[in-house]
């Protein structure tokens, strides 16, 4: 038996003992499944599969611990990324296309409060969600993005209209808006975007940016931020989301939707990097000064993660697409966009590699991580797993750059290396069956 096929065994085995399981219907069964999934995905042993067709998700990078995940929330994202996997193998079953099964799968996780893009997209420093998109077909190199929107609720349909219906592949801000109503795709008010979770994100990332600002104390004193909050006081200074912010923030009632309507017209302003796991010893950098972004912070785990999501597929055809969708990085400012719209950067599909990438993303930007991964299959001729392993492993943690990619190649080959502690990921082939993960080891 061919080498390769021998983790199909292993999984069909594991899938076998967690069918056996499920007519019990109690939480054994879900424990059992989950845990053969992250035996399926690790990513010390990446799945050599081999499918004709398939498709790979993820929903962000970053430092996600067994521990601070609660199980409910855990059960939460993993039920999303199954029903994305799910959106997106009906495609492909079908004899869809690639480019189809790839924003029929972000759309699921856009629409899901639990991953930074779309509903769940994290807070800019003003208070306000800012989202960006991208998506491109393998086959045509054809490719459409967008930067910065405020009232779209699903961006990646924006960035394939941007695509296939204008002669440009960028759009930004106010005139991607524009752009938006010109197809008859309706805006939604920026009141959508408000998630509890995120705004709190927010306030904890604007705290310790006052916290790092503050002078040092007096000579016996401890630090302000250690020292007990007085009676009444508001340690953090929230925003009202939806509408900019002077500077400094002013306060208002923490964790309060939003008072006032934000506008839906365009146009106006609506109220150290972890150690590698595999592939070669690489020596991290030292995190680049001057970086005021706060990287995001998950406020119901406390962990540092980002949360980006995207996909790639192969469709029966063998052409390849991928795609996109984010919040970007919470805290934000002055229009920062992020690796994600950027083609070749967080997103890039052609012929015969597909990448949908997720991280710190101007490191992202800085060393053109899709296309670096496809050049490499290109002129290296290198198989995609080795590929995307150096560049994850290697590369980028050389220059200090946390995160991930996934990545499929034109005979199916999937890679999904990441060197922050987890990732959200799955990926489904033909079968149908759906094998969701979320941490490195088992
Ligand atoms: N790459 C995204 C960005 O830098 C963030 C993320 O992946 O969560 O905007």
């Amino acid at each position: 038996m061919s080498p390769s096929f021998s983790p199909w065994l292993h999984r069909s085995l594991l899938a076998s003992t967690a069918l056996l399981l499920a007519p019990m219907g109690c939480a054994t069964s879900s424990q059992a499944g989950a845990a053969r999934d992250e035996a399926a995905l690790r990513t010390d042993a990446p799945p050599r599969v081999k499918p004709k067709w398939g498709l790979v998700i993820h929903g962000g990078a970053g430092v996600i611990s067994r521990e601070n995940l609660t199980p409910e929330r855990e059960a939460a994202m993993r039920a999303a990324l199954t029903e994305a996997l799910q959106a997106g193998h009906a495609v492909l079953a079908k004899g869809g296309r690639s480019l189809d099964a790839v924003t029929a799968a972000i759309r699921v996780l856009e629409d899901s409060p639990y991953f930074n893009a779309g509903k769940g997209a994290v807070f800019n420093h003003d208070g306000v969600n800012e989202l960006d998109a991208a998506v491109m077909d393998g086959k045509t190199r054809m490719a459409g993005a967008v930067a910065g929107v405020r009232h779209i609720q699903n961006p990646i349909d924006l960035a394939r209209l941007v695509m296939e219906k204008s002669p440009h592949v960028m759009m930004v801000g106010d005139g991607a808006e524009a752009f938006a109503q010109s197809q008859g795709m309706p805006l939604v008010d920026a009141k959508y975007f408000y998630t509890e979770e995120r705004w709190q994100g927010l306030q904890r990332a604007l705290e310790q940016e006052r916290a790092k600002q503050a002078p040092p104390a007096p000579q016996g004193q401890p630090p302000a931020s250690q020292q007990p909050p007085t009676q009444g006081a508001t340690p953090a200074q929230p925003l009202t989301p939806g509408q900019p912010s002077p500077t400094p923030a002013q306060p208002s009632a923490p964790g309060q939707p939003p008072t006032t309507p934000a506008p839906s017209s365009p146009g106006q302003a609506p109220t150290t990097p972890p150690p590698s796991n595999q592939g070669q010893p690489a020596t991290p950098a030292q995190p680049q000064p001057g970086s005021s972004l706060t990287p995001g912070v998950d406020p119901i785990t406390g962990d540092h993660k980002f949360g980006t999501v995207g996909a790639v597929a192969l469709d029966q055809e063998g052409n390849l697409a991928a795609g996109t969708s984010t919040g970007g990085m919470t805290n934000k400012r002055f229009g920062r966009v992020g690796d994600s719209p950027i083609i070749g950067a967080g997103t890039y599909a052609d012929e015969r590699c597909a990448v949908s990438a997720t991280g710190h993303g101007e490191f992202f930007i800085r060393y053109t991580v899709a296309r670096d991964i496809c050049a490499r299959v290109e002129y290296q001729d290198l198989p995609l797993p080795e590929a995307a392993n150096y560049v994850i492993h290697d590369v980028l943690v050389k220059a200090g750059g946390e995160g991930g990619v996934i990545a499929m190649d034109r005979q199916g080959h999937v890679a999904m290396p990441f060197n922050s502690s987890g990732m959200y990921r799955g990926y489904i082939g033909e079968d149908g069956t759906p094998t969701v993960a979320i941490f490195q080891q088992p």
